[in-house]
């Protein structure tokens, strides 16, 4: 199972990974940080199992997070 990992407290805000994926991100209203939609989290850092059809794009927004707080495995 493909997953992806979102290391939330280090996430500066800055849109990419929601503006390229919008259908697994949004920035939060509360503090402007990115949340990884329906992942399961504990202390900030927030696991979604994801589809092989998913793989290459969120693979894509890792490389492009500015703080590299996206992990693919
Ligand atoms: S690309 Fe990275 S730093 Fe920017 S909002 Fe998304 S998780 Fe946060």
């Amino acid at each position: 199972m493909h997953k992806i990992i979102h290391y939330r407290n280090k996430c500066i805000g800055c849109g990419v990974c929601y503006e390229q994926q919008p259908e697994l991100w949004r920035i939060s209203r509360r503090d402007g940080k990115a949340t990884l939609i329906k992942a399961i989290g504990k202390k900030d850092v927030f696991i979604l199992p994801v589809s092989k059809d998913v793989l290459l794009k969120s693979k894509e927004i890792a490389a492009a997070c500015p703080v590299r707080i996206i992990k693919v495995t």
